[in-house]
């Protein structure tokens, strides 16, 4: 044991003992000797498989098991550095040193206050070892703290409709911009709920552009109305302003901006349109919690805004969605339209001591139950958190593909901070595209492709008679474009690691002579 007493050891590690802070203090000091990598990666090797941090130090502490500390600053980050390369064993053993930093050694604390400033969710993790981070594109990141407010939410009085709710639209209204949020079951619900309080009815026309999921399209014909697909810009794959201005018709009653990938569209151009011809603006932020147009957050861009709290995106709730309005009569026309229709909701009526409600206008049934808004609540104070991480993955593979020729990321709207629910590069070719594709899976890496322009899905080309041709560079695009691994449970190491793949497999595309040089 390298000359640290046994002793202060062990009070440093329990949270109760009497003498924690001068152990701490004297592990800390100058006369502590740093262990060395190999040390320190063979104490974390040693270390079991437990269900909680507190649990794994009593094990080892009871066993007599704590053979290294990492006293030193140094020689913790050189683990975490190592991790960061994306060894796999390292990768293990960072984790089980990065639930050391969580279990509260609050010397290691100080190791790495600027890379992983905070670290949520670490415990948790263990819990759940998800196989390679890179071997999915998305993955909801949770943590103790999840669980305890969803587990307070199960045990209150309320399971639905109660006061959570109403906490969870608060705060993600105040988040996004706006003044009110209507929380319903999933994103597509809130996307339908808007069309719902704009009155969409049939013979209504409502643009939306092709590269993005079928839902913003969905909710239009869920009303009634026709979705009408204008283009998108070649170098941000946003919609068009100009392809909107081209589709409008006397019919159009509104368009529905989607900020791809977690940039959110020119909304400046659009409410020009908007004005001028009388239109409502929807915006679809399912990708963009926590993205701003010159400083005005993604939420307060756009007439309504809708996000979804799908696992894969920046906050979940399980399913969820939001939708976020400055406008009282549209927030109260989505609250009917997600409960039935009913005027008054059951808390509404209890208060008022009445049975009484009717139905103007027939809704559907997409609350959001309490337990789910629980976790959202939690989940919202990692959002800053959340977006760090997206944002430092993005630059990481930024960098580490700036000298590949065949690849490039999407362009950024300099006005905007983006949000980053997807990293999408573009290939110069789609054999490229492909080949990347199939090489990267077959490494185990959760590429993806978002994704299929929603006019060439064969509902619309049946009840709509869409197809190829009618918005070619959302086309073009969907041919070459390719989504990389992108969540807060990867590290840079694993960006880089990906950006590694993408290029050997690239190398080798070209030494088998395939058509992509
Ligand atoms: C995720 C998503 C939706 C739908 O959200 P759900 O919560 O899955 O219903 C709609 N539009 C876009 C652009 C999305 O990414």
């Amino acid at each position: 044991m390298r000359g640290i007493d046994h002793g202060i050891l062990l009070a440093a590690l329990d949270p109760d003992a009497p003498g924690r802070a001068a152990a701490l203090a004297a592990l800390s000091g100058p006369d502590v000797p740093a262990a060395t990598d190999e040390e320190i990666l063979a104490f974390l090797e040693s270390a079991p498989e437990q269900p909680s941090a507190a649990a794994f130090w009593r094990e080892l502490r009871d066993g007599g098991r704590v053979r290294v500390l990492p006293a030193s600053p140094a020689a913790f980050e050189a683990v975490l550095d190592r991790a960061a390369q994306g060894r796999a064993e390292d990768v293990r053993a960072a984790r089980t040193a990065l639930t050391l930093v969580e279990a509260g050694i609050d010397t290691l604390l100080t190791a790495c206050p600027k890379r992983y400033p905070e670290l949520p969710g670490l415990t948790l993790e263990r819990l759940q070892p998800g196989s390679d981070p890179v071997s999915r594109y998305g993955r909801q990141w949770l943590d103790e703290a999840d669980l305890a407010a969803v587990t307070r939410a199960l045990r209150s009085d309320w399971l639905t409709t109660g006061p959570t709710v109403e906490r969870f639209e608060r705060a993600v209204a105040r988040v996004a911009g706006a003044a009110h949020g209507v929380a319903v079951s999933s994103g597509t619900a809130a996307l339908h709920c808007a069309m719902a309080a704009l009155d969409i009815g049939p013979g209504d026309e409502v643009l939306v552009p092709p590269l993005t999921f079928s839902a913003t399209a969905n909710c239009v014909v869920y009303q009634g109305g026709t979705p009408v697909f204008a283009d998108v810009e070649p170098g941000t794959l946003l919609l068009d302003p100009e392809a909107v201005r081209r589709a409008v018709t006397p019919r159009t009653r509104a368009i529905i901006a989607v900020d791809y990938t977690g940039q959110p569209c020119d909304y400046g151009s659009l409410r020009a349109i908007t004005r001028e011809h009388g239109l409502a603006l929807v915006a679809d932020a399912c990708h963009s919690l926590g993205a701003s147009e010159n400083g005005h957050p993604a939420g307060s861009l756009a007439d309504i805004t809708c996000f979804s709290f799908h696992p894969v995106k920046h906050i979940t709730t399980g399913e969820g969605g939001m939708l976020v309005t400055d406008d009282p009569a549209l927030a109260e026309a989505a609250r009917r339209f997600r409960n039935h229709g009913i005027t008054a909701d059951f808390r509404q009526r209890e208060r008022s001591a009445s049975f009484a409600y009717d139905i103007p206008r027939l809704g559907r049934n997409y609350r959001l139950p309490e337990f789910n808004c629980a976790l959202g609540l939690s989940q919202l104070n990692k959002l800053p958190l959340f977006l760090a991480r997206r944002r430092e993955l993005a630059e990481t593979y930024r960098q580490a593909l700036a000298g590949v020729a065949t690849l490039a990321p999407l362009a950024l709207r300099p006005e905007v901070e983006h949000a980053y629910h997807l990293f999408v590069v573009r290939a110069r070719t789609e054999s490229i595209r492909d080949s990347l594709f199939a090489a990267l899976r077959g490494r185990g890496v959760g590429v993806n492709v978002h994704y299929i322009p929603v006019h060439l899905l064969d509902f619309y080309r049946r009840t709509l008679h869409t197809g190829p041709g009618l918005c070619p560079e959302a086309e073009a695009a969907f041919e070459t474009i390719l989504t990389l691994p992108l969540h807060p449970g990867m590290r840079p190491g694993d960006a880089r690691r990906v950006a590694g793949l993408i290029m050997e497999c690239l190398e080798n595309g070209q030494k088998n002579n395939e058509p992509n040089a």
